[in-house]
């Protein structure tokens, strides 16, 4: 029978594309992906941490300890250089209402509104975290670069993506075809290198 990896997420589409992710090491380590609601039990973790990195562990540390199994957990959020990494943990709230994404963008724009092309340098980041059930740790992390824009453009994506002007590039995230945004995503950058932190820890 396979073993099971729990992912620290109530969303099923988070799941989903965590599992074509790190297909390759849970096929050669005979895993299976599960989400937490498959854990009748387990309650939601406050994002208490100061840093990407904290939040993913407090969420994958107690998966595992609740549920006796190798969790993985991530946090994410945008990083603006001019800021100081800010809004960082707190994108999601920024404006004080927890995902109101119309109103944490345009507060940021607001905040940059004097700062000139050459100093509009952000990121969204992203912290991937294993825990085992033994208190072994991995973590790794993912950068999705590029300038902040002056305007929202696009209608795809959630959250930032609109004013969030990929490197190398003209678009917006959220003038991306979702494909082409997950192909370069931090999340997907932070798992795939996560992979083989997952090989090492759960192969041996
Ligand atoms: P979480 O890690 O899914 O909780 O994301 C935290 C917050 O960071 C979100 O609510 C968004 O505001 C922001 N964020 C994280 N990833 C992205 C992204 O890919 N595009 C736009 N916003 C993002």
């Amino acid at each position: 029978m396979s073993r099971r990896i729990v992912l620290a997420t109530r969303n099923a589409g988070k799941v989903r594309e965590l599992r074509e992710i790190l297909a390759q090491v849970l096929g050669r380590l005979d895993c299976e992906l599960v989400g937490v609601d498959e854990f009748a039990e387990l309650e939601d973790v406050a994002e208490t941490g100061t840093t990407f990195e904290e939040n993913a562990l407090l969420k994958a540390r107690y998966v595992a300890e609740a549920t006796g199994l190798p969790a993985l957990a991530d946090d994410s959020g945008l990083a603006v250089d001019v800021l100081g990494g800010a809004p960082g943990v707190f994108s999601a709230r920024w404006s004080g209402r927890h995902g109101d994404d119309a109103a944490n963008l345009n507060l940021l724009l607001a905040q940059v509104s004097d700062v000139p092309e050459d100093h509009r340098g952000a990121a969204f980041v992203c912290c991937a975290a294993l825990v085992l059930p033994d208190g072994r740790i991995a973590t790794r992390e993912g950068r999705f670069p590029g300038k902040l824009t002056r305007e929202p453009r696009g209608e795809n994506g959630f959250g930032y993506d609109p004013i969030l002007q990929v490197a190398g590039d003209t678009r917006t995230a959220a003038e991306l075809p979702p494909e082409e945004k997950n192909a370069i995503s931090h999340r997907g950058k932070a798992f795939t290198a996560l992979a083989q932190d997952i090989e090492a820890l759960l192969g041996a």
